[in-house]
């Protein structure tokens, strides 16, 4: 038996729905002597195979896996509880030798269990200052009669008078935030951004990662995983999936735990795919409506749903190259390291060869303690392309800027209701996400159809463009 076997190591498998994660796990740990714990948030629930996507236990293989299908469904299951779960079962797996190997498409579970804490923000919205290394700021009475008759835009000068960096992150109107930048330097004598910054440069320093990790991130080029992902869907409905969800109505409708406002889908299995898109379907199929109404809400509810399942995958991919890979990367410094690797799933036909043999035989050296892993940018095109477009750390919280997106922000006098309305995006990423969405390319022509009318009419309507945020 080697001796230098890896201690205490971890097989993380992750990407989007349609790219055989569930069955790499399988074959990993027949391998390598392995276990599987699953990290999707909606399999953790008991029953619903077919909205969930779980194995069947035939295709489990005799591998024990965890964590799975062991959650009543009218339960909601908290990222904490799974984090505990999760790392309870590792360390039982670990005591009898064995190897854990973490798979599923819910980016924070994976990131809940890799990481110590929750260092990459998962909602770009929240940049998670609030608990950038501060003291307790409680706001305090004084402070608050002091600002409250100042407008929200005073307030803002006042912050970029003496904090610029933390007044470039906030939208004026976002008082909440420019006032608690505002409150941090009046309580602790210190500016906001500067708190921030101390608590980056202690984060860099930081072990972060809990275990040795082995990374696999299953990847299909996008045209052909978009044809995969629709065919499941048709899949999905043959399967019976309108039975499914008609029970899930009927299980989540009286259940009070759950219970936000109506329309509220965050929560539990609610969050699945299609309880939504097809909400319209099965109210009009339990108030008795026509056939030929129920056949349109049938078809535009699988068209919904196709659509929701390519923008779920989306954000998988962007989260996985834009947070858990420069996280990984920055682990490279340290004395815990992750390492990620990209294998290519975009032809199924040759899956065996690119995925499945390749993951044994990396997490084979990986598993025998191996300081010499193979080269991760070596193994295809696609993976060099992916790992070398990542970035090397993380980016720094005030590297964030607000961006102004001038095609979708409307004027009172252009929104139907009379109401003005400014889109901001927090941040480069979700600028860059923001650009490519379907809702800004039809604003988008909207804006270019408008002024190629307003100028063959001679009017002079003054034509907006991308170019307001480029640098
Ligand atoms: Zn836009």
């Amino acid at each position: 038996m080697a001796t230098n076997l890896i201690q205490r190591g971890l097989i993380a498998i992750t990407g989007t729905t349609g790219v055989g994660k569930s069955q790499l796990a399988i074959e990993l740990a027949r391998a390598v002597n392995g276990e599987v714990i699953n990290a999707d948030a909606l399999q953790v629930y008991r029953g619903y195979d077919i909205i969930t996507n779980k194995v069947s236990s035939e295709e489990m293989l005799g591998v024990p896996h965890h964590l799975l299908g062991f959650v009543e469904p009218n339960r909601e299951y908290t990222v904490q509880e799974f984090e505990r779960d999760a790392l309870l079962k590792i360390n039982d797996i670990h005591q009898r030798n064995r190897v854990p190997i973490l798979v599923g498409g819910t980016n924070y579970y994976i990131q809940s269990v890799m990481f110590r804490k929750s260092l990459i923000t998962t909602t770009s919205r929240d940049p998670g200052l609030q608990d950038a290394g501060l003291p307790g700021v409680a706001g305090t009475r004084e402070f608050d009669l002091l600002h409250s008759a100042k407008s929200d835009q005073d307030l803002w000068e006042e912050l970029r008078a003496v904090d610029p960096l933390m007044a470039e992150k906030w939208h004026a109107r976002n008082r909440r935030k420019v006032l608690r930048s505002l409150e941090v330097l009046a309580a602790t004598g210190r500016l906001h951004s500067e708190w921030v910054k101390e608590s980056e440069v202690a984060r860099e320093k930081e072990e972060v990662l809990r275990f040795p990790t082995l990374v696999f991130w299953l990847y299909a080029d996008p045209p052909t995983l978009d044809k995969r992902l629709f065919e499941r869907v048709d899949k999905m409905v043959d399967r019976g999936m309108f039975d499914e969800l008609s029970q899930l109505a009927r299980d989540l409708a009286d259940e009070t735990a759950l219970a936000g406002p109506s329309g509220d889908f965050t929560a539990g299995l609610k969050q699945a795919i299609g309880f939504r898109e097809f909400g319209p379907y099965l109210a009009a199929k339990s108030a008795a409506a026509t056939d030929a109404d129920l056949e349109l809400l049938r078809l535009q509810g699988i068209e919904d749903m196709k659509l929701s399942t390519r923008r779920y995958a989306k954000r998988q991919i962007a989260w996985i190259r834009n947070k858990l890979l420069p996280e990984c990367n920055a682990t490279l410094s340290k004395s815990v390291t992750a390492h990620p690797y990209v294998l290519d799933a975009t032809d199924l036909d040759r899956w065996d060869s690119l995925v499945k043999a390749q993951g044994v035989d990396i997490a084979k050296q990986f598993i025998g303690g191996d300081q010499r892993l193979p080269d991760a940018t070596a193994i295809s095109e696609i993976a060099a392309k992916l790992l070398s477009e990542a970035k090397e750390k993380p980016n720094s919280v005030l590297a964030w800027k607000r961006f102004h997106c001038p095609i979708c922000s409307k004027t009172a006098e252009e929104a139907r209701d009379g109401v003005a309305c400014e889109v901001w995006l927090n941040g480069q990423d979700e600028y860059n996400q923001h650009l490519q969405s379907r809702q800004h390319r039809k604003n988008r022509t909207y804006r270019k159809r408008l002024a190629e009318r307003a100028s063959s009419s001679g009017g002079n309507v003054k034509a907006r463009s991308d170019d307001e945020n480029r640098d």
